[in-house]
């Protein structure tokens, strides 16, 4: 259809956004209409309705009541096209509070209700492995990696082979439930206070990366990778109230999100050079961001009224790279 061909010609670059429910009823809400076709309309609440109209367009919109599993229904062909040989990243954008750690990892406390799109995806893959077994034998490999002010730090990874990250202890996995237990692995080894975790979480970014190697009966190899990122908030921050480390962590923020936003930009418009080189998290990505690759972007907001201006941002940056 001609939604598909269109994002052929754009390079199989996507952008969804999602917006996620309010938390303060008495507050203005800032959604002013919700289009099937991916298109959104928000109120600037200190201009008067008609002027303070802005219209934005995406592949699709998810308003609040939107579930983890609608939202996945919608991710699912990308994740299968994983187990087909592409290569796959997957983000989540906006600012801190915007619900980027809810489309991805669930609510906090690791229940199974509403499990995010990183447990949904890998449970999609096993299925398939075990569907395909007879055909081809997979092999699943998971890694978590978080780079915080342009470090990379090995939080817990599986794998012989794929991306060589320095001094990776890497390991196959099975199942689901050994992933997640090798999640709750890496959280343990962030060695800080659970408000720690939460204040350094949103400034950085988690890289849950899942290499797919598959090897048919006639011995043909596929090899592939997944890349589930929950990206550092967004929000700018004042220069005239933070200083010192604050300030630095801010400034590795927007430069790593202003050079993935250069980055996508660049292979939307199918420039010749591609700026990976610009940061961290670009590098660490550069296999699975352009060639035949398949990139979906998460714009994350919140409806509140006091969001306004990150939202604003926010929405920008996704239409920019759509
Ligand atoms: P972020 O990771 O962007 O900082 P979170 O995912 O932590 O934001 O979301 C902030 C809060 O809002 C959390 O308490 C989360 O559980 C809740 N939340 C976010 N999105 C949704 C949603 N779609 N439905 C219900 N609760 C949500
Ligand atoms: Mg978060």
């Amino acid at each position: 259809n001609l939604y598909n061909m269109v994002q052929d010609l754009k390079g199989n670059i996507r952008v969804y956004c999602r917006i996620r429910p309010s938390f303060s009823p008495e507050t203005k809400n800032i959604i002013d209409f919700i289009g099937e076709d991916g298109t959104l309309v928000i109120l600037d609440p200190l201009k008067p309705q008609k002027e303070g109209k802005k219209v934005f367009q995406f592949n699709r919109v998810f308003g609040p009541t939107a579930t983890q599993d609608e939202v996945f229904k919608d991710t699912q062909p990308l994740i299968r096209s994983v187990m087909d040989g592409y290569n796959v990243c997957i983000f989540a954008y906006g600012q801190t509070g915007s619900g980027k750690t809810h489309t991805m990892s669930g609510p906090p406390g690791g229940s199974m209700k509403d499990r995010g799109i990183n447990y949904l995806a890998l449970n999609y893959l096993f299925q398939l492995s075990n569907k395909r077994k007879d055909m081809i034998n997979y092999d699943i490999h998971v890694q978590m990696v978080e780079i915080y002010n342009e470090q990379l730090e090995i939080r817990s990874c599986t794998s012989d082979n794929g991306f060589c990250l320095p001094d990776a202890t890497m390991r196959t996995v099975k199942s689901t439930t050994e992933v997640l237990n090798l999640m709750k692995f890496g959280e343990v080894n962030r060695a800080v206070s659970s408000t720690a975790i939460n204040n350094r979480s949103s400034r950085s970014h988690s890289v849950l990366t899942v290499h797919v190697h598959g090897e048919d009966t006639s011995g043909n190899i596929l090899r592939s990778c997944l890349h589930l990122v929950d990206l550092a908030g967004s929000e700018r921050v004042d220069k005239s109230e933070v200083t010192g480390d604050r300030l630095k962590e801010a400034q590795y923020i927007n430069k790593s999100l202003s050079c993935l936003g250069d980055v996508i930009m660049a292979l939307a418009q199918k420039n010749s050079h591609i700026p990976y080189r610009n940061s961290k998290l670009t590098l660490l990505l550069q296999d699975s961001l352009g060639g035949h690759a398949k990139t979906l972007m998460f714009a994350h907001v919140s409806p509140e009224e006091d969001s306004f201006g990150e939202t604003v941002s926010t929405l920008k940056f996704a239409q920019r790279v759509s």
